[in-house]
C-alpha cells in the first residue's frame, strides 16, 4: 500500500493540551482524511483507537507511527478513567474508529460522557460519516432526518423498533450489514410497500452504487446476486408516501 502526502499544512496554532480529539477517517476512500486530521494524528501523544491493527495500517500510509491503546465496547469503561488520567497530565489525545466519525455506531460515547464529566475538553476534527454522505446525495428530504443506526437483530425487538420508526415524518436513515439487508428489504416491502427507499452500496469506493426505488424495486435487483460490502439504506418520510398517512395526521 502507498503511502500518501506530503501534506500542505495551513495552521500551525498547535493543539490544546489535555484536549479529547475525536478526529474522523475515511469510510473508504483515502483522499477522505482531511488536513486537520492529518496534523492531529501526527502532533497528539497518543491515539485511542478501536483497532490497533487497523489503525497501524492507516497511520502508516499517513506516514505515522504512533503510540496507540485500544478502546472498544469491551474496554471503554475502563479505559475511560486512563484517558481522564492522561488528559489531566495535559496529554492530546486522538480518538478513531476503524472508519468514518467515532461514536456514530461505533465506540467513544463513554469516553466523552468521562472526560466531560471531568470538565475536560472534546473537540471534534470533522470529516467522513456514512449517515451524511448518503442522505446527501439520496434526493430525499434532509430537513428532518433521523439515524437509527443499526436496528436490533432479535426478531421481537427489531420488528416493534421498525414499526415505531416507519411512522415518524422524516427520512429514515439504518445502516445494515450485507447479511441483513434483504431480510430488512423484505420487511420494508412488507409494511410499506410505496415507500421510496434509497440503497447506498460502498460509498466512497471504487465500486460506489446508488439504488433508488421501492423496497419490490430494489429487491429485484438482488433477485440472483448476494449483497456483498457496506450498506446504508434510507426510508422517505411517511409524509411524502401518498397511500400512508403520518400517525399524529390520523383523526
Ligand atoms: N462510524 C461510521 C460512520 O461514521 O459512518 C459507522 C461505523 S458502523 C460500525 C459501520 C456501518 O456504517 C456499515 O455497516 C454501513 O452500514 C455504514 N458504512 C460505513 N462505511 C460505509 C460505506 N463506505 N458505504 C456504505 N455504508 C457504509
Amino acid at each position: 500500500m502507498d503511502q500518501i502526502g506530503p501534506y500542505p499544512e495551513f495552521s500551525t496554532v498547535p493543539l490544546i493540551s489535555g484536549t479529547l480529539y475525536l478526529v474522523s477517517t475515511p469510510i473508504g476512500n483515502m483522499e477522505d482524511i482531511t488536513l486537520r486530521a492529518i496534523r492531529v494524528l501526527k502532533d497528539c501523544d497518543i491515539v485511542a483507537a478501536e483497532d490497533t491493527r487497523h489503525t497501524g495500517v492507516f497511520l502508516k500510509r499517513l506516514g505515522l507511527v504512533k503510540k496507540q491503546v485500544s478502546i472498544h465496547k469491551f474496554n471503554e469503561a475502563k479505559r475511560s478513567s486512563e484517558i481522564v488520567s492522561r488528559l489531566k497530565q495535559g496529554e492530546v489525545i486522538a480518538l478513531v474508529s476503524d472508519a468514518g466519525t467515532p461514536v456514530i455506531s461505533d465506540p467513544g460515547q463513554r469516553i466523552v460522557e468521562a472526560v466531560l464529566k471531568s470538565d475536560l475538553r472534546v473537540e471534534s476534527v470533522p470529516g467522513p460519516c456514512a449517515v451524511i454522505a448518503a442522505l446527501s446525495i439520496s434526493g430525499l428530504s434532509a430537513d428532518e432526518f433521523h439515524f437509527c443506526g443499526f436496528l436490533p437483530v432479535k426478531s421481537g425487538k427489531r420488528a416493534s423498533r421498525l414499526s415505531y420508526l416507519l411512522k415518524l415524518s422524516g427520512t429514515l436513515v439504518l445502516y445494515e450489514s450485507p447479511y441483513r439487508i434483504l431480510k430488512l428489504l423484505n420487511e420494508l416491502l412488507e409494511s410499506v410497500p410505496n415507500r421510496k427507499l434509497v440503497l447506498a452500496r460502498e460509498l466512497t469506493k471504487k465500486f460506489e452504487e446508488i439504488h433508488r426505488g421501492t423496497a419490490e424495486e430494489i429487491l429485484c435487483l438482488y433477485a440472483n446476486k448476494k449483497p456483498k460490502g457496506e450498506f446504508v439504506l434510507l426510508v422517505g418520510s411517511v409524509s411524502e408516501s401518498p397511500s400512508e398517512k403520518p400517525s399524529d395526521d390520523v383523526d
